[in-house]
């Protein structure tokens, strides 16, 4: 596979616009290094963008109108190419983002899983959520019509790759399957952190395009190093709607942006998360060793630039505490150094920890003192402690800062707890330690952060995300910005489609799984009941 720094739109891989040779150059940078990666880059134009939308606009007039079963085709051959690519895609990923190998090829795995899924999803069909209510002539004071709705693909989606998953959150990563599947083209705007990635990813997407003989348009991959191309995306009237992962900045700009719009459209930011965890007291008496390893690794996994990375950790003064500040110290002291993902992300991390030391009622609790990398470019684990009156006079306290660092905060009672639990924002993610008897004391907690976030979680830690059925990868503003949905799991389809009811229409005029005899035989609501039947 060869990559050419160009971008992908419909069947053409060229700097094809009038004004491309006048558009940047840009290169991505190996983070461990550095150094500059060949080839450049072109950044994309707004003939580029124009093309794309208007080709994508084109395909979803055929794409919009296939069957689940096309769908899926389309989706496994896409997973057939990632997992016959591997070696490539691992090569290429781990020289732009530093993150290990055996990480990318969990992450090949992972994508290539997450397109089978929505396969499916798409081939299994009762995602459309079908319901009939059949007439009533003989109602009174009224007839009741017939009425039959099911959800359809909403149009092109504009999809920005995030920097933290290069193939499972980038071009053909979760918001690429779930707007793939329910029948939405897709432009992807490549992160400029991992081009090359993007583009060999690209390829694979365009040759399947082919391969299932389906419209030109249905897949591009646009390419920028900075903002122009993703706003022009936003704001494109045909443009339907936007799925992002990313800092709160980039994806506040970007709902403003769409909201701006003579006709505004829905993005689907996934932004920021601290995702706090609760150790109560009856936990940390029992396990408290095992309690601190596991939060360790959950906070250093990934270099600590996983969306789900526990950021703050609340945690009873006075009750055992002090072995479990020590066992994990110990373990921040013995800590590696890591290699971020882009030099703009370390030196946010940088300043972040620097200012994070001075900040009022902050201690450095833990700093890395095993020997480092050698070099300037890592970056070190670093614990912080405060108590919960200084965390709640500090707004700063409870953002992310993305990275391998935490925050213990210290409360004294029960109140304080619920207190401070009743004053979070929205978060991907919540976490209790405890024992059932704590569960039980704690109730109000659990009642508390489920105003808060997506997912809470037991006895484990929020990294490790699993793509299924179940997973809601969400949470309210600022988490996301719209916490009814998620964008991990099969769920993640309903961001990309809307309902569309019929009303007294003939059979032949019907969507077939809106008919009376349910030829795909799906799962439907027909009056109020779920069944698979033929209505008779
Ligand atoms: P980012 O700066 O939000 O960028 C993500 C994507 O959005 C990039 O393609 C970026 O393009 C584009 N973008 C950003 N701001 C934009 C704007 N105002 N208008 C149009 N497009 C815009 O995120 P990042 O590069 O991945 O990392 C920066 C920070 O984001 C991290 O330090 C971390 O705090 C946060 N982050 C959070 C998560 C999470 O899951 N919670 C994941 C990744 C990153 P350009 O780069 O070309 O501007």
């Amino acid at each position: 596979m060869k990559i050419s720094g160009q971008a992908i739109i419909g069947f053409g891989q060229t700097a094809s616009s009038p004004t491309a040779k006048t558009q940047e150059l840009f290169v991505a940078n190996n983070p461990r290094t550095g150094e500059a990666l060949s080839p450049s880059f072109y950044s994309s134009g707004p003939d580029d963008v124009n093309l794309a939308a208007t080709l994508a606009d084109k395909a979803f007039a055929i794409y919009g109108r296939s069957s689940g079963r096309e769908r899926g085709k389309f989706l496994r051959t896409i997973a057939d190419k990632i997992d016959g690519a591997v070696d490539a895609l691992v090569e290429r990923a781990e020289l732009e983002s530093a993150l290990p190998k055996p990480r990318l090829i969990g992450e090949t795995a992972r994508t290539s899983g997450q397109l089978r899924l929505f396969a499916e999803v798409a081939e299994e069909g009762s995602w459309v959520m079908a319901r009939i209510d059949r007439p009533d002539a003989d109602r009174k004071p009224v007839p009741k019509p017939d009425l039959r709705s099911m959800l359809y693909p909403i149009g092109p989606v504009a999809i920005f790759g995030a920097s933290n998953f290069p193939l499972a959150f980038s071009v053909a990563g979760g918001d690429t399957a779930s707007a793939l599947a329910a029948g939405n083209p897709v432009i992807v705007k490549a992160h400029p952190a991992h081009p090359g990635t993007s583009e060999l990813v690209g390829q694979l997407l365009l040759e399947s395009v082919r391969e299932c003989g389906l419209p030109e348009g249905v897949f591009s991959l646009l390419f920028d190093s900075g903002n122009k191309v993703g706003i022009a995306l936003v704001r494109h009237p045909l443009v339907k709607a936007v799925g992002f992962t990313g800092s709160r900045n980039g994806g506040r700009a970007l709902m403003d942006v769409a909201a701006a719009r003579p006709d505004p459209i829905p993005v689907f930011a996934e932004m920021s998360s601290t995702n706090p965890v609760f150790i109560l007291p009856g936990a940390l008496r029992e396990k408290s060793d095992a309690i601190a390893s596991g939060l360790h690794a959950s906070v250093t996994i990934g270099a600590g630039q996983f969306c789900t990375k526990p950021g703050m950790v609340f945690l009873p003064e006075g009750v055992s505490d002090e072995p479990f500040i020590a066992g994990l110290q110990r373990l921040v002291h013995e800590s590696k150094q890591f290699n971020l993902l882009t030099a703009g992300i370390r030196s946010a991390y940088k300043s972040n920890i620097a200012r994070r030391k001075t900040e009022k009622g902050v201690k450095l609790s833990a700093e890395r003192t095993a020997p480092g990398n050698g070099n300037e470019i890592g970056v070190d684990p670093v614990l912080f402690e405060t108590d919960v009156r200084s965390f709640l006079q500090n707004p700063e306290l409870a953002a992310e800062v993305f990275g391998p660092a935490t925050l213990l905060i210290r409360h004294t009672n029960r109140s304080d707890l619920l207190d401070v639990a009743s004053k979070l924002e929205g978060h991907l993610t919540a976490t209790i330690h405890g024992t059932e008897e704590d569960l039980r004391e704690f109730s109000d907690l659990l009642a508390i952060l489920k105003t808060r976030v997506g997912r809470i979680v037991f006895n484990s830690f929020p990294t490790g995300v699993e793509v299924s059925h179940a997973m809601v990868h969400g949470g309210p503003y600022p988490a996301t910005s719209d916490g009814r949905t998620t964008s991990v799991g099969s769920q993640a389809i309903f961001r990309f489609c809307r309902p569309i009811c019929y009303q007294g229409f003939p059979q032949a005029a019907l969507a077939d799984e809106l008919r009376d005899g349910n030829p795909l035989q799906i799962w439907r609501m027909v009056d109020g009941k779920m069944t698979r039947d033929a209505i008779s």
